[in-house]
């Protein structure tokens, strides 16, 4: 029993009822109830699942790769109810990066622990050398998407900014223009009429006008009426002609519902993958994400072939780029310059193993300047035999054990010979 204002002799009410008495907001099947939405405690419940969760395992020694898997899963496990009601307050969503965060970069022990990729990096799709981890806060947006069009004449109080944003991605069917806004929806061929005819908008008498308020529907027919602050000049006439033009050659029905599509998806109705693609910046390089995750080779080997890919592996280069002070120089030739591009590619020592490997398959072979180069170049015609297969993981198998070597060289002072080296590699 939840008493809303002051009950008389509630405590006698509910020994009558025989249930018990508690006290707004509270939870009902797992969603908060008389909560305000904007309140951040909703959040917390789910805040401290995650930490928990995520917590337990931090205590484990995890590959990156099985931490990558588990990031994933347990974002997949925050009830989406929650996601796709709520507008998610900025300091949760950061709140829940930090948490990834720590997670993917964390381990077991001290020391100073590098975050190698920042996070919108992390989030951007493989294809564009991210780790297709979700960007919880978009995802929230893409979820919500929904109720956008569904809320139709309420959408301007609570999302003006996202359906500003949102529409872009839309097609739109005026019926009786009773849902659509004239000047900024864009309903017809030349997109929003604000922007398509700025000057017209501009001496509109009714800038937030519905598509229904110019529009005239009898005996099947659409007629127009605008209303501007002044009759039109004369220099305006050429343009207010075109500007009828685009309406009357417009496939406005006159009657029955406005009807939203999704522009990009073959289905018509909305679809969350698509839109939170479509909030997904858009910038980021490409990368050959084939080769580097289809690859049929341990997780955490695939993780660290794409830091290095990325240039993020700690090499004495990068580290001085992290002002980490450390001495020059390249732990297999011994001279100074150890960058990604010189110790798993162009690397004197390295470069024998890298030649016996070629001969061994019997290929002539130009080492490309960096590791995407040659990671998007090894790719080239993949085909699905096993000889391919075997092809395909030898840059994954000879960066992993150059980069372990070279621990090994930096951290134990122990170091194996170039042949050692390759019957490592040549042994199945
Ligand atoms: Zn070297």
């Amino acid at each position: 029993m939840v008493p809303v204002g002051h009950v008389l002799n509630i405590d006698m009410l509910a020994d009558i009822l025989g249930c018990n008495i508690t006290h707004l907001p509270m939870s009902y099947l797992g969603l908060p109830l008389g909560a305000k939405f904007k309140s951040k405690q909703i959040w917390d419940p789910i805040l401290e699942k995650m930490e928990r969760k995520l917590a337990g395992w931090q205590r484990m020694y995890l590959s990156k790769g099985g931490r990558v898997t588990l990031i994933k899963s347990t974002l997949s496990s925050l009830p989406t109810y929650f996601l796709s009601l709520f507008p998610i307050p900025v300091s949760v969503a950061a709140r829940i990066d930090t948490i990834q965060r720590n997670f993917l970069w964390g381990g077991m022990g001290e020391g100073k622990k590098f975050h190698l990729m920042n996070w919108s990096q992390v989030c951007q799709p493989l294809h564009l050398g991210g780790l297709g981890i979700r960007n919880v806060r978009l995802f929230n947006k893409a979820l919500l998407g929904k109720w956008l069009w569904r809320f139709g004449n309420e959408r301007e109080t609570l999302w003006r900014q996202d359906w500003v944003h949102f529409a872009r991605y839309l097609r739109f069917e005026v019926g009786d223009g009773t849902r659509i806004k004239f000047w900024t929806d864009p309903w017809c061929e030349s997109g929003p009429l604000k922007e398509a005819f700025p000057e017209l908008y501009n001496i509109s008498r009714d800038k937030e006008a519905w598509v229904a308020d110019h529009l005239d529907y009898q005996n099947e027919v659409v007629t127009w009426s605008l209303n501007f602050i002044h009759p039109a000049h004369d220099w305006e006439l050429e343009m207010i002609s075109s500007f009828m033009d685009v309406l009357y050659h417009s496939s406005v029905k006159g009657w029955g519902p406005d009807k939203v599509w999704w522009q990009r998806a073959s289905g018509k109705g909305f679809q969350v993958k698509f839109f939170y693609k479509a909030l997904l910046p858009s910038s980021g390089i490409s990368v050959p994400w084939k080769i580097m995750w289809k690859t049929k080779v341990p997780p955490r080997v695939r993780f660290f072939v794409w830091t290095a890919a990325m240039d993020r592996i700690l090499t004495v280069q990068n580290l001085r780029r992290r002002h980490v002070m450390v001495i020059d120089w390249c732990y297999m030739c011994k001279a100074s310059g150890e960058s990604t591009d010189h110790l798993l590619l162009h690397c004197p020592i390295v470069y024998d193993l890298w030649s016996c490997i070629f001969s061994l398959f019997g290929v002539q072979w130009v080492m490309p300047k960096g590791v995407l180069e040659l990671l998007a170049c090894w790719g080239e015609g993949r085909g699905k035999s096993k000889i391919q297969d075997l092809w395909n993981s030898i840059p994954h198998g000879i960066f992993w054990v150059l980069w372990w070597e070279r621990n090994t060289r930096a951290f134990e002072g122990k170091e194996r010979s170039v042949l050692e080296l390759k019957w490592f590699l040549i042994e199945p």
